[in-house]
């Protein structure tokens, strides 16, 4: 496949031509209550080119190889149509060519595991989950491992080839009483090996023991409190909130919040950090190498309290005149590279959990997200659970804990940052583009801040 893409490229007579072709190699395993929903493993293989004519993009997908050389010749006429329509013309900030390799370690090879190793595994877990009360009353257990063999080249010069790995185990509960229902739910993911997957009994207990304390937790009072948001919580902040508007993209579309996000801009307290890191081996948002070959780097978004660098493909960073980040990511071969977060992630501070819980009369502590939205700069996250704070204590468990607010004010609002750092790889993904789900990892310490609007639900 090596030669062939090399040659293919070099070939073109595109004014710039990059193929890739991938081969995944995947399996999957889902139970629900005590049935067995899905037990299955498969393989795919296909490629794109994309080749630029005067600013215009062609693209074309393929699954045979061998028409590769066909395929850049069509990209190629379709770009050269669309440049005589074109009217804001594509061009690709320099990056240096490179060769690379680079594979992924695993300690247990997935692709060696009997699928029958991988049911059990996850009937397990489910096993624990439905037995741990009589007032469970469903249960939800999937297993998921990818392997994505990627070659990469282009007409400049850049050949990468990369193995990555892809392990994911979710776990959740539900639990049930006069009519009330609630969830608890664990996940873990990875770019990492089978072992990974194994040893998960906490996450499932921990996920059950959620479920059935929820039913007898007092939903939350609705109103401003100082909220410390636990690392798993404060990382999908970071990401959802904060990150997607960091995406070149995104802001080349986006003139007002262009203007809002312009670097320099103080947008927090001086020991805030906001980083997106493109090399952190065994964790499901390490990307060596883009899918344009551009090499990682770690792109500080706000460095010291201020706006210090947005995330780029070769196309956005060349319109913003800035440099690329190793930002541009495709979900899989059908796709073009889109702007993508990788390791998206508050640096620790320096305070602990105590330093931080001290002070606070009455507050609220807010633990793991169900999800969220954003719109623009407003947010809306329902954390999984949350205890009040009382007196600088940790108090009762509360639900139906939903976040709002301003991204903008609530990074003002940070007051401290904590040195307890975790990343959590968990199961998902992120979606953008019609591209999902695009393996990412987000991480913080604990986070505290002041004047945050929480509404029951
Ligand atoms: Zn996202």
């Amino acid at each position: 496949m090596e030669e062939r893409l090399r040659e293919a490229v070099a070939q073109s007579h595109a004014d710039y031509t990059e193929a890739r072709w991938e081969e995944v190699t995947r399996s999957r395993v889902a139970f629900q209550r005590d049935q067995l929903m899905a037990l299955e493993s498969g393989e795919e293989a296909g490629g794109i080119v994309r080749c630029l004519v005067r600013g215009a993009w062609g693209i074309a997908v393929f699954t045979d190889p061998a028409e590769l050389p066909r395929k850049i010749a069509e990209a190629t006429h379709l770009a050269r149509t669309a440049s005589g329509h074109v009217k804001d013309p594509v061009a690709l900030a320099p990056v240096q060519p490179v060769e690379a390799r680079y594979e992924g370690a695993m300690k247990r090879d997935f692709r060696g595991v009997p699928l029958d190793e991988k049911r059990r595994l996850a009937e397990g877990y489910n096993k624990l989950i439905l037995g741990f009360s009589p007032q469970i009353a469903s249960s939800s257990v999937r297993y998921t491992d990818a392997w994505r063999k990627v070659v990469y080249a282009n007409s400049e010069g850049t050949f990468v080839e990369q193995g990555i790995p892809d392990v994911t185990v979710m776990v959740a509960a539900v639990a049930r009483k006069n009519g009330d229902i609630q969830q608890g739910f664990e996940s873990v993911g990875y770019a990492a090996g089978f072992e990974v997957a194994q040893g998960r009994e906490e996450d499932a207990l921990t996920a059950a023991r959620r479920a059935v304390d929820l039913l007898s937790a007092k939903p939350v009072q609705g109103g401003t409190y100082t909220v410390i948001l636990d690392p798993d919580l404060a990382g999908v902040f970071i990401h959802e909130a904060f990150g997607h508007i960091c995406e070149a993209d995104f802001l080349l579309k986006n003139e007002p919040m262009r203007k809002v996000m312009q670097l320099g801009t103080r947008f927090g307290v001086e020991s805030l950090n906001v980083v997106d890191d493109g090399y952190r081996p065994g964790e499901r948002g390490n990307v060596p190498y883009d899918d344009e070959g551009v090499p990682w780097t770690k792109a500080y978004l706000i460095k010291n309290g201020a706006l210090t660098g947005l995330m780029h493909s070769r196309a956005t960073a060349h319109k913003m005149r800035a440099e690329p980040t190793g930002n541009a990511r495709a979900v899989s071969w059908e796709h073009e590279p889109i702007v993508r977060m990788r390791n998206t992630y508050i640096e620790p501070g320096t305070a602990t959990l105590d330093e931080m819980l001290h002070g606070i009369e009455r507050g609220l502590y807010a633990c793991s997200a169900f999800g969220g939205q954003t719109m623009f700069e407003q947010f809306t996250f329902s954390a999984a659970y949350g205890h009040e704070i009382v007196r600088g204590k940790i108090g009762p468990m509360v639900r139906d804990v939903v976040l709002t607010g301003n991204v903008f004010h609530t990074l003002q609002n940070i007051e401290m940052i904590g040195k307890d750092f975790v990343l959590e790889g968990s199961a998902g993904g992120c979606g953008k583009g019609g591209q999902w789900p695009l393996p990412t990892t987000t991480g913080a310490p604990h986070v505290r801040v002041r004047n945050v609007t929480v509404g029951g639900r």
